[in-house]
C-alpha cells in the first residue's frame, strides 16, 4: 500500500488537466519502468506536447492482457476544493485529489504491481497502455490503439480501469460531439430581401435533430434494459447566434452531443444530418451564395457492446467476484479497443460519482479490491 500511495502522490502532483501537457508525468512513468528494466514506447501528438505510452512486462508473446488508463484529468476551475487538488491528502480512509478516482488511482495500482509482475515470472505479458486527452473525447487513444494493433502480439483481453467501483462493465454508448457553424448574411431586420438569417437555419437543423431524438425514443434497444435510457440520445448543449433583435443574424453556432446504443450506427445518423444540412444550405445559397453551413466533428468515441463469450468479461467477473456485468452511462476508451478486435471490458476502482467533482476521492478499500484483482491477473498469466 505504501508503494501505491507514493506513486499516486507523484501522479496527482502532475497537473495533467487535458489542456496542459502530460509529458512530465510520462517522464516519471518511463523512468519508473526503466528502473525495472522495462522499456516504454511513446505515441505523441503531432505537436509533441502530449504523449501516449505503452510498455510490456514479461515475455513479448501472444495471450497477454492490456491494462489501459488515461493520464489526463478534468479541470478544477470554478470548483470549491477544501484541499489543494494537485496534492494527495489522506483522510477518513480515502485519498483526495484531482484524478485519485478518475483515474490515476488505477495507474498507481498498475505501476506499484510491477515488482510483483517481475517476481511472478510471467508466461504471458501484461501491457500498459496509458493515453492522453481521454477527457476531451478519447483523442489520444486513437493513435495508441492503431500503434498497438501493429506492434503488439495478439492479446487475449483488455481491461480499461475507469471507475466502476470494481464492477465489470461490458456496455456503454458511443459518444460523438459536433459543432455546427452557420454563416448567413447580416442586414436590417426589416430588409429580409437583403439578409439571410443564420438563426432560422439553425432552427431548421435543430428541429431535424429533435425529430431524430423522438425517433430514437420510439426505438429503444429492448434487449439492453441495463442502459439508462436504453435508446440513443441527442443534446444541443450550447447555442449562440445573433447580436440584436433588429439585425438579421449573420452567424450561429451550436454544439451537438450524440450518444448511440449499439444497434444505432452514429455515422448513419451524422450522415443523414449532414445531408439535411445541405438542403438547408442550398436554400440559403439560393438567396445569397456566400451562405454556408459547416459541421465540424469534435470527438468520437465508439460504444462498447456486450461480447458473446467475451474472454475479458469472463476473467474480470471471476477476479472481481461479480456475478454479472453492468452498463455504464459514460463513454470510455474501451470502445476503441473493442472496435480494433480486442475483447474488452471496463473495470476499475472508485466510484464515477466522485469523478469530475470538487474534493474528488478514492476509498482505500477500493484500491485494495483492485490490487487483489491485479494479483489474480498476475497469477493467471504466470501459469
Ligand atoms: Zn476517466
Amino acid at each position: 500500500m505504501t508503494e501505491i500511495k507514493d506513486i499516486l502522490t507523484k501522479l496527482i502532483g502532475f497537473d495533467t488537466v487535458s489542456r496542459h501537457s502530460n509529458l512530465a508525468l510520462i517522464d516519471y512513468v518511463q523512468e519508473y519502468l526503466n528502473g525495472y528494466g522495462i522499456e516504454s514506447r511513446l505515441v505523441p501528438n503531432a505537436e509533441k506536447t502530449k504523449t501516449n505510452l505503452y510498455a510490456t512486462v514479461g515475455p513479448n508473446t501472444a495471450g497477454g492482457i492490456i491494462l489501459s488508463g488515461h493520464t489526463d484529468v478534468v479541470p478544477v476551475d470554478g470548483q470549491d476544493w477544501s484541499t489543494d487538488p494537485f496534492e494527495l491528502v489522506e483522510k477518513d480512509n480515502k485519498y483526495f485529489g484531482r484524478g485519485t478516482c478518475d483515474m490515476k488511482g488505477y495507474l498507481a495500482i498498475c505501476l506499484a504491481a510491477v515488482p510483483a509482475m517481475i517476481e511472478a515470472d510471467l508466461k504471458r505479458p501484461i501491457h500498459f497502455c496509458f493515453s492522453y486527452d481521454e477527457e476531451i473525447g478519447c483523442i489520444g487513444a486513437v493513435d495508441l490503439v492503431n500503434e498497438i494493433v501493429d506492434n503488439l502480439p495478439p492479446v487475449s483481453a483488455v481491461f480499461v480501469g475507469e471507475p466502476t467501483s470494481m464492477q465489470v462493465a461490458n456496455l456503454h454508448k458511443s459518444v460523438n460531439s459536433m459543432v455546427t457553424q452557420i454563416t448567413g448574411v447580416e442586414a436590417h431586420s426589416s430588409k429580409l430581401n437583403l439578409g439571410v438569417s443564420a438563426n432560422l437555419a439553425a432552427a431548421k437543423l435543430i428541429n431535424f435533430l429533435s425529430d431524430e431524438l423522438d425517433n430514437f425514443r420510439d426505438n429503444p434497444q429492448e434487449d439492453l434494459t441495463s442502459l439508462e435510457p436504453n435508446y440513443s440520445t441527442l443534446n444541443v448543449g450550447t447555442l449562440h447566434g445573433g447580436n440584436a433583435s433588429n439585425i438579421i443574424p449573420k452567424f450561429c453556432e451550436f454544439s451537438v452531443d450524440l450518444r448511440t446504443v449499439p444497434k444505432d450506427d452514429p455515422h448513419k445518423c451524422i450522415d443523414s444530418y449532414r445531408a439535411f444540412s445541405r438542403t438547408v444550405e442550398e436554400r440559403m445559397q439560393s438567396q445569397n451564395p456566400i451562405c454556408e453551413i459547416k459541421i465540424i466533428d469534435r470527438a468520437a468515441a465508439p460504444g462498447l457492446a456486450p461480447e458473446e463469450n467475451g474472454e475479458a468479461e469472463k476473467l474480470a467477473l471471476d477476479w472481481s467476484e461479480n456475478e454479472q456485468a453492468i452498463a455504464v452511462a459514460y463513454g470510455t476508451e474501451a470502445g476503441l479497443f473493442q472496435k480494433a478486435g480486442y475483447s474488452t471490458i471496463v473495470c476499475g476502482p472508485g466510484s464515477i460519482d466522485q469523478a469530475h467533482r470538487p474534493n474528488e476521492f478514492i476509498e482505500i478499500d477500493q484500491i485494495k479490491k483492485c490490487e487483489s484483482f491485479i494479483n489474480k491477473l498476475i497469477d493467471h498469466l504466470s501459469k
